[in-house]
C-alpha cells in the first residue's frame, strides 16, 4: 500500500514537471484540468516543487473570470545534465539545463595517448564546470558519455573502441566519484536517441547512420534503443562489401567503413589530387570551388554509401533513415544523388517507402548523451 502511494505521488510529480516543461506559465487550476489531478494534490505537489527549487511564481495571469490567478513556471536552471563525447581527436562537453538548452560548450583537443590521460583531461574540465555552476549531486542529474565503440550499457564498460585504443575498460566507474548517475553509450545510439526524442510524436522507429571517423548505426525500435543481445547491434561499418578489399581500422578487409568513413573520403581525394586536404572542411572547400577531383571522389563515395544503405533497407525495411555526422553539408547537397544510388536495382522498396534525411545538427551524439540523465529523471516508471 505504502509503495503504491509513493509511486502515484512520484507519477503526479513527474507529470506536473513534464507539463511545466511544455508550458511557459500555467496556473494550478489549469494543471489540475489538463492532468485530471485534484487541485489539492496539485497544490501539495507545487509546494514541494517550490521547496525543491524546481518551480517558482511568476506574478499573476488574467484568468477567465477576470480575477487574477497566480501562475507558476519551471525554474529551468534548477537541474542540469552533462553530455560528453570522446572522439579520436577531441573531448566535447555540453552542459544543458532541464529545458535542454545548452548552457556551456567545451571542446578540447587531446593527443589520443591513452584513455587514462583522456580521463584526466576530462575530469579537470568537469571539475571546472561543477565549480562554475555550483553543481552538486542534487542539481546535477547525471553524466552521459558517448564514444565510437561497443559498450555494455548496463555496466558502463567499454568492450571495444579501437579508435581510442580501449579494450574491456570500466569507463563508468571512473566517474562514480561524482555521485550522480553515469551513462556510457555508443555514439550512433546516442545520435539516434537524440533525433528520435525530437520526433517522438511522429515516429516509432528510426535508423541513424553516423558518419564520423567511423561509420555507425543507431537503431530505435518502438521508442527504445535496440542494442542486440551482446550490445553489438548496428556495427554496420564492418559489414563486408567486398572480399579482399581495403584494410579497415578494425583489422579486417573490405568493411563498409573503410570506404565510407569521413577519413576515407579525405584519403581517396588525396590519393589522386596533387594538392592535399587535411580535413573535411578543406575537402568541402574544394567541393564548393567545383574542384573536379572532389566532385568525382564524392560521387564514388556516395555510390558505396548508397550500396551500404540499400543493404540496410533490405534487412530492416525502415520508414525513416537519418544520416548525420561530419559530412552533413556534403550529404545535404547530394541527397538526390545518394537516394538514386540507394534505390538502384532495388525491386522491393522505393523512395516512397522510406524517408532519407540528413540531420541538421552534426553532433547529435553529444546532446543525446546529455539527454540520457534528463529523460531518466522525467521517465514515469
Ligand atoms: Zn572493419
Amino acid at each position: 500500500m505504502e509503495m503504491n502511494h509513493s509511486r502515484i505521488k512520484e507519477t503526479n510529480r513527474k507529470k506536473i514537471i513534464k507539463l511545466l516543461l511544455e508550458k511557459n506559465e500555467i496556473t494550478k487550476l489549469d494543471i489540475s484540468r489538463k492532468l485530471d489531478i485534484s487541485i489539492t494534490t496539485v497544490s501539495t505537489n507545487i509546494t514541494e516543487l517550490k521547496n525543491d527549487g524546481i518551480v517558482e511564481d511568476v506574478g499573476s495571469l488574467e484568468s477567465t473570470g477576470g480575477r487574477k490567478a497566480i501562475a507558476i513556471k519551471l525554474n529551468e536552471n534548477c537541474r542540469y545534465s552533462i553530455g560528453v563525447a570522446l572522439t579520436p581527436k577531441h573531448i566535447k562537453i555540453s552542459l544543458v539545463n532541464l529545458k535542454k538548452n545548452i548552457i556551456e560548450n567545451i571542446r578540447i583537443r587531446h593527443k589520443n595517448d591513452g584513455i587514462e590521460n583522456i580521463i584526466v583531461l576530462l575530469s579537470e574540465n568537469i571539475e571546472m564546470i561543477i565549480n562554475k555552476y555550483n553543481l552538486t549531486s542534487e542539481n546535477l542529474l547525471g553524466l552521459g558519455i558517448s564514444l565510437q565503440g561497443t559498450v555494455d550499457f548496463k555496466t558502463g564498460r567499454v568492450k571495444y573502441c579501437y579508435l581510442l585504443g580501449i579494450k574491456d575498460f570500466g569507463l563508468k566507474e571512473k566517474f562514480e566519484y561524482l555521485n550522480v548517475p553515469i551513462y556510457v553509450d555508443n555514439e550512433a545510439n546516442l545520435s539516434a536517441y537524440y533525433e528520435f526524442l525530437n520526433r517522438k510524436d511522429e515516429l516509432k522507429n528510426l535508423l541513424y547512420i553516423s558518419i564520423t571517423d567511423g561509420l555507425g548505426l543507431g537503431i530505435i525500435i518502438n521508442g527504445k534503443i535496440y542494442r542486440g543481445d551482446n550490445n553489438s547491434s548496428g556495427e554496420m561499418g564492418h559489414i563486408k562489401i567486398t572480399i579482399n578489399g581495403k584494410k579497415c581500422k578494425c583489422g579486417a578487409r573490405g568493411c563498409l567503413e573503410a570506404y565510407t568513413s569521413m577519413n576515407s573520403l579525405i584519403e581517396n581525394y588525396n590519393e589522386v589530387s596533387c594538392c592535399k586536404v587535411s580535413d573535411i572542411d578543406e575537402f568541402e572547400e574544394k567541393y564548393i570551388q567545383k574542384d573536379e577531383i572532389a566532385e568525382k571522389t564524392l560521387n564514388k563515395y556516395l555510390k558505396i554509401l548508397g550500396l551500404g544503405i540499400s543493404n540496410l533497407i533490405m534487412i530492416l525495411d525502415p520508414n525513416t533513415i537519418m544520416l548525420g555526422g561530419d559530412i552533413n553539408n556534403l550529404l545535404k547537397d547530394k541527397i538526390d544523388m545518394l537516394i538514386k544510388y540507394i534505390y538502384k536495382d532495388n525491386l522491393f522498396t522505393d523512395e516512397n517507402s522510406c524517408a532519407i534525411n540528413v540531420a541538421s545538427f552534426k553532433e547529435s551524439y553529444l546532446l543525446g548523451a546529455a539527454m540520457m540523465p534528463i529523460e531518466e529523471f522525467l521517465e514515469i516508471k
